[in-house]
């Protein structure tokens, strides 16, 4: 059976003193995980969480990349530059990316094609807003996101992860229910079919307001392959919960 996976997305948080202390208590509680673990973490503590993280199942993850191999762009950071610090996997295409700083479906597409040649797995976000949700367009949305990335990447497509994250769920604790989620999750293994012989390899995770009490139910849906957890990845007794969920 497909291993699940649980990525932490610690956003813009943390500091030296607070990441050591959460790792610690992650590391002292998560023993051997039946599932995948990641931590996606601000690239400044790339080189910390590394090193605190090496010989241990959690692996290291970044939350952006440059689309670019290397060059005059000011502020951006490489693939390579990732992989250099044991980066596993990347995030592609976050929704406050796309929300925030103008990230167009092109562009994660490049920054996923970017991630897998340099042998990072990107984890490309999809997911629609309220508004298109209420108008009916949550199909047409994920879809055209799921496309570019496709498009882009060709038969190199069974190698990323995909993350469906509706961006109304997102840090409000609105949860989309275990049946909303895995409707969309059904979509995007359709589509990824059409593209891939593989696509049943390929972990579809859903985030968005997961936590310890709704981890479970989500995780138990067929197509959700795992989760990325923004706050309660935070809290080492809820991120433990999760993972300890994901059997
Ligand atoms: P929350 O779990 O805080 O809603 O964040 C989800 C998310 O954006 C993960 O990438």
């Amino acid at each position: 059976m497909k291993k699940k996976l649980i990525a932490g997305n610690w956003k813009m948080n943390g500091g030296l003193a607070a990441n050591e202390a959460l790792l610690q208590a992650l590391l002292a509680g998560v023993g051997t995980p039946a599932c995948g673990v990641a931590v996606c973490v601000p690239a400044p503590y790339l080189a910390q969480v590394q090193a605190l993280c090496a010989a241990s199942p959690i692996e290291l993850g970044a939350q952006d990349l440059s689309m670019h191999a290397q060059g005059a762009y000011t502020g951006e950071v490489s693939a390579a530059m990732l992989r250099d610090f044991g980066v596993r996997y990347c995030l592609a295409g976050h929704s406050e990316r796309r929300q925030y700083h103008g990230e167009t479906d092109g562009l994660v597409a490049d920054k996923a094609k970017a991630a897998l040649a340099a042998g990072i797995t990107p984890i490309v976000c999809v997911g629609e807003t309220l508004a298109e949700r209420e108008a009916g367009q949550t199909e047409e949305v994920v879809k055209r996101q799921l496309a570019a990335v496709i498009h882009a990447n060709g038969h190199c497509i069974s190698e990323i992860v995909v993350a469906y994250e509706p961006v109304w769920a997102i840090g409000t604790g609105r949860t989309a229910t275990p049946e909303q989620a895995q409707q969309v999750h059904a979509l995007l293994r359709a589509q990824l079919k059409l593209a891939s012989t593989q696509a049943d390899r390929i972990q579809i995770l859903y985030g968005g307001s997961m936590n310890a009490a709704n981890a479970a139910q989500l995780l138990a849906q067929p197509d959700i392959d795992g989760g990325l957890i923004g706050g309660a990845s935070l809290k080492a007794p809820d991120f433990l919960t999760i993972i300890a969920a994901a059997q």
